[in-house]
Order: structure tokens, then C-alpha cells, then sequence
């Protein structure tokens, strides 16, 4: 297990020294599948990668909507030349897709479009589909995920057998899988051998956790898509009131470079095809659209080492080493992601309703009640202290 001291060793080399996948050379000179197109804002150009075995070529930057509400700003990331836009039937109670469909509609042809399902059965996934192209306005999805699989039993043969119905029928081009632990389930979905692309976490917090799989997967073909790229750098924070927490020190590292520095850091990544950041104004669109163009400099690796070790009590890295040691059953990462929505992302109606989808059991532990915690967190995550935040918070 790594101490506090080894995990920040670790991170400090992992952000200064190239590992497996990562290009030697600055993301501006990498080497994209197609030229560089050039597009404003000022000189920052598209850099396209080719997303595994399905040869879609998608921008490197692509637009995660899942908490995004202006329709425009989507619109616009069209314009500047993005390709890949992410979406999931659940997003925004079942309305993002409506929007997103609105967005995108007369580009179809030129972008990358994808969309999720988190249904459990056969026939709830089948009818998810077909909302989904309904809403988004399209005959076909490029991308449909299996949505938040992050156990083996959450990918049973019966469902696998809708996705690869719904492709011969030409309802999508790809099979694709997202997860939030890769290492969990990489085996079964090698085994399977029809997911063509998986989304998954990967961040300059989470740092090489996850190579593991990630390996494996390039070595299969599979595409890889990178979700939560900012956090814990991202712009909305909601820190005020946290115990011990220096608000001060972090907004001042955060707000000037975390989350471009944070992106540029996957960006240099060559496994990863594409990143789904999510946008929600113009000015945040056009910020992370010039990070494509931008190579990570020594000034970018530390403002993220600075962020990494400031935001240390509290911020998960999704290692998953502490799953099952709550005596009391309480899914003590799931948790903290949640408040992670909250904290990090500024989205706290997405934390809560994550949280109140938690079996009843989970909910009604108070870890408030405990004399001492017995979860141990390698990473240093103040665990007692963030389960009662997201216990106050959301129950
Ligand atoms: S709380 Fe700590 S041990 Fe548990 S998943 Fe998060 S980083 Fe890993
Ligand atoms: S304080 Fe720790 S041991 Fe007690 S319920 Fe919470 S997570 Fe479990």
C-alpha cells in the first residue's frame, strides 16, 4: 500500500516525466492522424487522434455535455472544428440529450456523436435507444456506451447481446463501455471482445493508477476516451465552510491555470484519443480549445503538484483500495465522488441525486456516530470528514 509520502513522490515524477503513451514531444508537434486545422481563437489549431479500431478521428478536445445548458456554446465548439460530443440518455433527468440533438442539429455528418445507457435489462436498453435517437435527432449513434460498469455482473451477456443488435441493425457504428474502475473490469471486456471504445477516468490525480488496464486495452485496439481530465483543478469549487481546507490557497492556484494545465497533462497522453471536459461557456469552450495547441510547460506541472497536494484531504483518486473496509457498509469512494460533484464541479443537484440512488442502507449510516473511522486512505483523503460533509449535505 503507498504512503502519503510515496503517493506524492510518485505524483511529482509522473508530472514531470513522460510514462508509457505519452509523447515526448509537446501536444503542438504531436502527431495527429490528419493535418492541423487551423481555427480561431488566435492561433490555436485542432489536433485529431484516430480513436482506436473504429477509426473515427476525433479532436483531441472533444465536449463532454452532460452539465451543460446553452445549446450555443455547443454550437460554437462545431465551429471552431470539435468533433466529439458526448451525451447519456440519464444526463439532466433525460433533457440533455433534447438539447444536445438541438446543438448539433445540421452537423451531424462532421461530428462524432455518442450517448449512454445505464439500463440494467434487455428490453429497458432497447427502449433507451431509441429515445435517445429520438431526442438527439439522429438515426444512429457513432458511440453507445454501457454505461457506469464498474463490476464484471454489470456486464452480462444479455445486454452485451442489445448492443451488438442495435449495431447490425446500423442504430450504431461502435460498442463502447464506460467505468470508473478500468482495472475491474478490463479482462471481461477483453473477453467479450465486441467494446470498440472505453471511456474512463484518467487525470493527473489519478496518475498511473489505472495503466494497468489502459495497457491492455491500446494493445486490444480499444479507443480510449478520458472523463473527469480537470478534477480536482476544475473552476467550480464550493469550498467555503470545510474544516481546515485553505480555500484561499486553492482558488488562487486554480482560477489562473489548473484546468488548462490539468488537460494539457492528459493531452500529452497518445493512448488517449479524445477528452471529454465538460463546457458550459464560450470562455471555457475557448480555453480548452487552445490547450490543444499548447504544450505542457514546467509552470503547468507546478500549479498541478501544488493543486494536487492542497486539495490531498479531499479529493478521491478513485484507487478504489478502501472498497469494503466501512464495517457499517457505507461505499465510502462511491461517496466521496458524490461530493466530488459538489465540490469540485459545482454540481451539487448531481452529487445529491447520485447519492440518493444509494441503497437505503448505505444512506442511513451516519459516520458521525463513529468514535473513529476505521477506512484507511493511502492518498490521504480526510475520509471521516467527507462522508459527513456528503452525509450533511445530501441525506
Ligand atoms: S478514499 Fe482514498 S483509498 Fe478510498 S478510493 Fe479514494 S483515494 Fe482510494
Ligand atoms: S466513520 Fe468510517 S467506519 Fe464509521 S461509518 Fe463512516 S466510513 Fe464507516
Amino acid at each position: 500500500m503507498k504512503t502519503d509520502s510515496s503517493r506524492r513522490n510518485f505524483l511529482v515524477a509522473g508530472l514531470s516525466l513522460p510514462v508509457a503513451g505519452f509523447a515526448n514531444a509537446p501536444a503542438s508537434q504531436s502527431s495527429p492522424t490528419q493535418a492541423p486545422r487551423p481555427a480561431s481563437p488566435g492561433t490555436a489549431a485542432v489536433r485529431y487522434r484516430t480513436l482506436g479500431r473504429t477509426g473515427l478521428k476525433v479532436s483531441t478536445v472533444g465536449y463532454g455535455c452532460m452539465i451543460t445548458s446553452d445549446s450555443s456554446v455547443i454550437s460554437r465548439a462545431v465551429d471552431l472544428g470539435i468533433t466529439y460530443f458526448d451525451t447519456a440518455r440519464g444526463y439532466q433527468k433525460g433533457n440533455n440529450e433534447r438539447m444536445v440533438g438541438a446543438a448539433l442539429k445540421g452537423s451531424r455528418d462532421k461530428i462524432v456523436l455518442s450517448s449512454k445507457s445505464e439500463a440494467k435489462t434487455a428490453p429497458d436498453a432497447v427502449a433507451e435507444l431509441d429515445t435517445s435517437l429520438k431526442e438527439l435527432g439522429t438515426d444512429h449513434l457513432d458511440i453507445w456506451y454501457m454505461h457506469s460498469r464498474d463490476t464484471v455482473a454489470a456486464i452480462p451477456d444479455e445486454l452485451v447481446a442489445v448492443w451488438e443488435n442495435a449495431k447490425q441493425q446500423g442504430k450504431i457504428r461502435h460498442i463502447g463501455i464506460s467505468t470508473h474502475k478500468p482495472n475491474a473490469i478490463v479482462d471481461r471486456v477483453l473477453a467479450v471482445g465486441k467494446f470498440e471504445v472505453m471511456l474512463s477516468t484518467y487525470s493527473f490525480a489519478i496518475g498511473t493508477a489505472n495503466d494497468p488496464a489502459y495497457e491492455k486495452l491500446t494493445a486490444a485496439g480499444v479507443g480510449l476516451v478520458a472523463m473527469k481530465v480537470m478534477a480536482p483543478a476544475s473552476r467550480a469549487s464550493g469550498f467555503s465552510g470545510v474544516p481546515g481546507y485553505r480555500a484561499d490557497r486553492l482558488d488562487r492556484v486554480q482560477k489562473p491555470g489548473g484546468p488548462v494545465a490539468a488537460l494539457k497533462w492528459v493531452l500529452r497522453d497518445q493512448r488517449f484519443a479524445t477528452t471529454i471536459p465538460s463546457m458550459t461557456d464560450i470562455d471555457q469552450l475557448e480555453m480548452n480549445f487552445r490547450a490543444m495547441s499548447e504544450p505542457f510547460s514546467a509552470a503547468d506541472e507546478k500549479v498541478l503538484a501544488r493543486i494536487d497536494e492542497d486539495v490531498r484531504p479531499l479529493y478521491c483518486r478513485m484507487c478504489y483500495q478502501c472498497t469494503g473496509q466501512c464495517p457499517k457498509g457505507v461505499p465510502v469512494p462511491d461517496t466521496i465522488r458524490y461530493l466530488s460533484y459538489a465540490d469540485f464541479y459545482g454540481q451539487f443537484a448531481l452529487g445529491r441525486e447520485h447519492f440518493l440512488a444509494l441503497p437505503e442502507e448505505a444512506r442511513a449510516v451516519r459516520c458521525r456516530d463513529c468514535a473513529s473511522c476505521e477506512v484507511r486512505c493511502p492518498n490521504g483523503v480526510h475520509v471521516a470528514e467527507r462522508l459527513v460533509r456528503a452525509q450533511d449535505l445530501f441525506a
